[in-house]
C-alpha cells in the first residue's frame, strides 16, 4: 500500500429509497474499498446546509439541503489506496446522463441532482466530512 486513504460515501435517499444499499456497496468492496464503519441515519436541514456549505452561494444549495434531509441516507467510512479518486470513479459524473457506464450514478442516477451517492472530493475534504459523520 503506497498511499491508504479513507473517504466519505453517502448513499442519498433516492438509493435508500429503492433499497440499492447493498448493490452500492458491492460495488465498493469489489473494488477494493473497505467498509470501516457505516450508518443508516437521517439528517435534518440545518445539518445538511452545515454539510454542504462549500456551495452555498449555488442556486441549487437550497433544494440540495432538503433532497439530502428527505429521508434516511447510509453515510460509509470507505478505506483503501488511494480511496478518494478510487470512490469518485466508482461514481462517475455529476451528472447521471454524463457519467460513465458501469459507474455508479449511470447504473442508478436518477438525475443530476438525485445521484444516488455523495463523495469526498479530495483527502482533506474527506478527513472533515468523515469527521461531521463520525465524531467519536
Ligand atoms: N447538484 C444539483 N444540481 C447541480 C449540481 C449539483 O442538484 O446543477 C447536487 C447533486 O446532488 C450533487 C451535489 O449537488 O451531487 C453536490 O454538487 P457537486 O458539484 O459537489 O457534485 P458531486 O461532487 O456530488 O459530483
Ligand atoms: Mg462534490
Amino acid at each position: 500500500m503506497n498511499n491508504l486513504e479513507q473517504t466519505l460515501s453517502i448513499i442519498k435517499p433516492d438509493a435508500v429509497e429503492r433499497n440499492l444499499n447493498e448493490k452500492i456497496k458491492d460495488i465498493f468492496t469489489k473494488n477494493n474499498l473497505k467498509i470501516k464503519d457505516s450508518k443508516k441515519i437521517q439528517i435534518t436541514k440545518d445539518e445538511a446546509a452545515e454539510f454542504y456549505k462549500v456551495h452555498q452561494s449555488k442556486p441549487f444549495y437550497n433544494d440540495l439541503c432538503t433532497y439530502l434531509s428527505s429521508g434516511p441516507i447510509e453515510v460509509i467510512i470507505l478505506e483503501g489506496e488511494n480511496a478518494v479518486i478510487a470512490n469518485r470513479n466508482l461514481m462517475g459524473a455529476t451528472d447521471p446522463k454524463k457519467a460513465e457506464d458501469n459507474t455508479i450514478r449511470k447504473l442508478y442516477g436518477i438525475s443530476i441532482d438525485k445521484n444516488s451517492v455523495h463523495g469526498s472530493d479530495s483527502n482533506e475534504n474527506a478527513k472533515k466530512e468523515i469527521k461531521f459523520f463520525f465524531k467519536n
